[in-house]
């Protein structure tokens, strides 16, 4: 299943805010069998918007956006979908009555603005948001799905773990990705790439090589029916390849050289002891 993302919001473009919304959605899709194929940054305008949702309509199976959900005028998420899937959009009495509990639980007042955040089209499907007043929307329609969820990040986590990673796993049953991150140290990236050559040249398992400050990460990607299977494919390169540059691994997947020296310290029973002078404090 092919997936696209779409971060909403012109401070993205200005170089005011970095996106790490979909950096966060995009390390989170493989594992539900959901490959991204384009990550895209777009202004808070309607033509611009209603342009990028075409397009991703029409080359992906699901868009996740973020953002553009707010009360404002510059929030035109809910208005750019409706018009790309030519549907109206209504207040939904639910959603206005969840939306008013919501300001009055917290004893303030709910301006009108805030009613275009209940309003929905037919084809989507509120997704409820404890964080914040944005409820996200799950739309379907001719075989394809928009996620549009709030863009501050703690709301859209929220949304994410909570809802909607949850009816992604249990909707899909495609393809499984698994990845294998394998960390070197004190070898160049070119002349490892020579000594991992025999395991590349795949496109599944794919073996890609990467220049990190901690040195060079070697990521095997493969896809499978099932999570075992894609393991299995995995293991025989993993092996191959700790055979040829064991001696240059420091560590895996999400090891960092802190935890891996102290786990070494630990393992051979030594102490750390830490002093510091001559900083003038610092
Ligand atoms: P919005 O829903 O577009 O009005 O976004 C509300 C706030 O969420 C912004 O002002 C940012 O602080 C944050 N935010 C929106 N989009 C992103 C993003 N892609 N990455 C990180 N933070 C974001
Ligand atoms: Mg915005």
């Amino acid at each position: 299943m092919n997936g696209e993302i779409l971060a909403l919001g012109t401070e993205l473009l200005m170089g005011e805010l970095t996106d790490t919304n979909s950096s966060y959605i995009a390390s989170r899709l493989p594992h539900l069998g959901i490959s991204v194929q384009h990550i895209s940054l777009i202004r808070d305008n309607l033509e611009d918007l209603t342009a990028s949702l075409e397009l991703a309509l029409s080359r992906s199976d699901i868009i996740f956006t973020t953002g553009g959900l707010g009360p404002t005028h510059d929030d035109i998420t809910r208005e750019a979908i409706g018009r790309v899937l030519n549907e109206d959009l209504k207040i939904d009495p639910v959603l206005i009555e969840d939306l008013k509990k919501w300001f009055r639980q917290r004893g303030m007042p709910m301006s009108d603005a805030n009613n275009k955040q209940a309003m929905r089209i037919p084809s989507a499907e509120a997704i409820p948001n404890s964080q914040g007043t944005a409820p996200g929307w799950w739309v379907e329609k001719n075989g394809k799905v928009i996620v549009a969820m709030p863009g501050p990040p703690g709301e859209l986590y929220n949304i994410w773990e909570h809802k909607v990673a949850p009816r992604l796993k249990a909707s899909i049953s495609g393809q499984v990705i698994v990845t294998r991150n394998i960390k070197t140290i004190n070898i160049g990236e070119s002349a490892l790439a020579e000594k991992i050559l025999p395991f590349t040249g795949t496109e599944n398992p794919y073996l890609g090589i990467y220049a990190k400050r901690d040195g060079v990460h070697l990521r095997i990607i493969s896809s499978a029916s099932t999570e075992a299977k894609a393991r299995k494919m995995i293991a025989p390169i993993e092996k191959g390849i700790i055979q040829s540059v064991g001696a240059y691994v420091w560590g895996f997947d999400e090891d960092t050289p802190e935890k891996v020296a102290a786990e070494s310290l630990l393992n051979n029973g030594y102490s750390l002891a830490v002093m510091e002078s001559c900083t003038g404090g610092l």
